[in-house]
């Protein structure tokens, strides 16, 4: 078996790099919140498949509605046609999600990924209002496709490709800058003809910035982002991709901030299986699409319509968002010892809910802890601008013995690194 495994990683090479990290085994089975490679070895999932698999590995439920659908003959892509995957997956999401919370929106599928989600907010905000620029923020991370790049304030990830923030306009994100306020000045600097900030079409931004290193945006500046967007009438996009779905302890990120955005882009854990599957959900007056304005081939994935209604039985009761808090305190209290502990890691606890991270100010060190881990069993990525921050985005489903033992593999890490 080892000359086999040798052949495989062989063909493996001849993918173009992507990911900016390999992980140096063969992954063969995952449930829940583990992995397990060829040679025996298992490994806790702090990283949730980049926040796409909330629910955790092949969810007993969602695999078995798999199998029965694909036993059904069932149509597997359907681009916009009736099916009752999709008819079943707006009912859920329109009764379980939608009405408990009276929201009000049209549920749009933009393609399958959440750049495309993106590329639908940012075209329609600026259909609507027939303007064209889109304030963004710092460190604010939107997808991959040109449009969403144009509003990321990622210089590594946009240079290369030479692509300009021509389309935005990027402003410092809530506490970027101390005791700097940048809502008011980008109040006045639109209001001042003469100061080439013309008004808006829309604020594209995150609560909880993923790859941008874990910033939380307070729920006080929230409602003062939507106050400004109210008040100028610009409209308000909520990228939900990754701070979605539950991370951050409610379905919507926002909800605790008590605000409504005009536009809401979820993706990631929307399908709960890993499956492909985008979500644009846009306030019914700014439903102005054309028919076949925005389309594209993949936007009827019946599979993932299938976990994804399945997905949304987590939400009937609010019992999975107490035990996701529940969770993110057991996380909370244990990250704030280390960084008390060992002071020489110089760093920070930041986040919401389960998405959580570590940042350090010594260079290097987040992703050092990170393959430290990857040796001891733990699976663990680093974001921010400097990868400089730990990132924890375990599935919601964990285990709190999981959490635990994650958590210990993590101080074992930061020992061994620290010497
Ligand atoms: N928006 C946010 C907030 C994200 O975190 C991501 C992915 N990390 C995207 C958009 C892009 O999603 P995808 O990779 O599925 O295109």
């Amino acid at each position: 078996t080892n000359q086999m495994d040798m052949s495989v990683f062989e063909n493996l090479e001849s993918a173009v790099r992507s990911y900016s990290r390999s992980f140096p085994t063969i992954f063969e089975k995952a449930k829940g919140s583990q992995l397990w490679d060829g040679e025996g070895n298992t490994y806790i999932d702090f990283f949730a498949g980049a926040g796409a698999l909330n629910y955790g590995h092949n969810n007993d439920a969602m695999q078995e509605k798999l199998i029965d659908y694909i036993k059904s003959d069932g149509l597997l892509h359907s681009l916009d046609m009736a099916t009752p995957a999709r008819a079943e997956f707006l009912q859920k999401f329109n009764d379980v999600i939608l009405k408990p919370r009276n929201m009000d929106y049209k549920v749009m599928f933009p393609g399958p990924t959440g750049t495309n989600t993106v590329e639908s907010a940012l075209k329609i905000a600026r259909k609507v209002t027939g303007r064209e620029k889109v304030i963004t923020f710092t460190n604010a991370f939107h997808g991959m496709t040109i449009g969403a790049l144009s509003v990321t304030g990622n210089s590594f990830k946009r240079h290369g490709a030479g692509i300009p923030l021509t389309y935005s306009i990027a402003m410092p994100f809530d506490d970027y800058m101390d005791g700097y306020d940048s809502l008011d000045y980008l109040e006045k600097m639109i209001q001042d003809g003469g100061s080439g900030i013309d008004l808006p079409a829309a604020v594209i931004l995150e609560t909880v910035q993923g790859e941008g290193g874990i910033n939380a945006a307070s729920f006080d500046w929230l409602k003062r982002v939507e106050e400004l967007c109210r008040r100028l009438d610009i409209m308000l996009i909520v990228d939900d991709v990754q701070a979605g779905c539950g991370r951050t302890g409610t379905f919507f990120s926002f909800e605790k901030a008590g605000i409504s955005p005009d536009v809401i882009c979820m993706s990631k854990s929307i399908s709960g299986s890993g499956l492909p599957m985008a979500v644009t959900l846009i306030k019914p007056e700014y439903d102005q699409w054309g028919p076949g304005e925005h389309n594209g081939t993949f936007r009827g994935n019946n599979l993932a319509f299938a976990t994804a209604a399945e997905a949304l039985n987590h939400w009937k009761t609010d019992e999975f968002s107490e035990a996701i808090e529940q969770k993110s305190e057991l996380f909370l209290k244990r990250l704030n010892q280390f960084v008390e502990e060992y002071p020489e890691l110089e760093a920070e606890v930041r986040g919401r809910g389960l998405m959580l991270g570590i940042a350090s100010k010594k260079e290097g060190l987040a992703g050092q802890i990170a393959e430290a881990a990857f040796e001891r069993g733990l699976i663990i990525e680093t974001s921010g601008p400097d990868d400089e921050v730990l990132k924890m985005l375990p599935p919601l489903i964990i285990e709190e013995e999981a959490i635990v033992k994650g958590l210990d593999i993590i101080e074992e890490s930061i020992k061994a690194v620290l010497g």
